[in-house]
């Protein structure tokens, strides 16, 4: 008999704003179920560090011009997604950028790029094609709402502002994630909000195991209790 899960791109959204612990959960998650992890993220980030090695202008305001060249690159660029261990990345003529798309210049011209339309419409159709590749686990901010609205699980997470920010000094950043957050909550397209049917956590003061056994939890309610990959064969 065949999984009711086979009809559905079997993707679990993650969704949430920055240092809600998407990336980390998603990945358990992935490595869990044995799904491939897709960091949406990674994608806006990439493009962004593109731009700004092009001498292209991405910062607040944006021209038209502005606008204009990023959106030239969406189809000049040679872009291909590889999977290397179970994760999906974005890579550049043939190149990863890595630990480059987490630099402050990346992370202040990324969510100016990612308020731009025609560059939602090109990730979003990239993101959906990756359900192409097998069972999925996506994180990012409009993955239940824009790139996977019929997913099967959705998950919202979410945590308070002080331990969010107290996260990202923990972790080396020094911009500040309430500005990139207030840009992607406010945008007119694809913005950070939770889908009317996602499961909110909010995991302040939670351990990541703790996190993880409530999400795990879910998604064998929602998937039985075989959600893996090999799910209904
Ligand atoms: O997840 P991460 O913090 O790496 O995302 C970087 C930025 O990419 C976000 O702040 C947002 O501006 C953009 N983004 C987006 N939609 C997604 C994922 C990320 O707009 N699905």
């Amino acid at each position: 008999m065949k999984s009711r899960t086979l009809q559905l791109p079997q993707v679990i959204a993650v969704d949430g704003p920055s240092a809600s612990g998407k990336g980390t959960l998603s990945r358990r998650l992935a490595r869990e179920l044995g799904y491939l992890y897709v960091d949406s993220g990674a994608m806006y980030r990439t493009l962004a560090w593109h731009c700004l090695r092009r001498g292209i202008r991405v910062e607040k305001p944006m021209t038209e011009a502005d606008e204009k060249a990023v959106v030239r690159q969406l189809r000049s660029w040679k872009w291909e997604i590889r999977v290397v261990d179970g994760q999906a990345w974005i890579h550049v003529d043939g190149y990863f950028p890595g630990t480059e798309i987490r630099t402050d210049p990346v992370e202040k011209a990324v969510p100016v790029v990612a308020q731009i339309g025609k560059v939602r419409d090109w990730m979003v159709t990239r993101q959906r094609q990756c359900a192409a590749l097998g069972p999925l686990v996506m994180e990012g901010r409009d993955i239940g709402t824009e790139v996977f609205p019929l997913a099967p699980v959705k998950f919202f997470l979410e945590a308070d502002a002080a331990e969010r920010q107290r996260r990202i000094a923990d972790r080396g950043g020094s911009t500040d994630g309430a500005w990139r957050d207030s840009m992607d909550i406010h945008r007119k397209k694809g913005a950070l909000i939770p889908a009317l049917d996602s499961i909110r956590i909010d995991n302040t003061g939670q351990t990541p195991d703790e996190t993880f056994a409530v999400l795990m939890g879910h998604v064998r309610t929602r998937l039985g209790p075989k959600a893996s990959r090999d799910a209904g064969d």
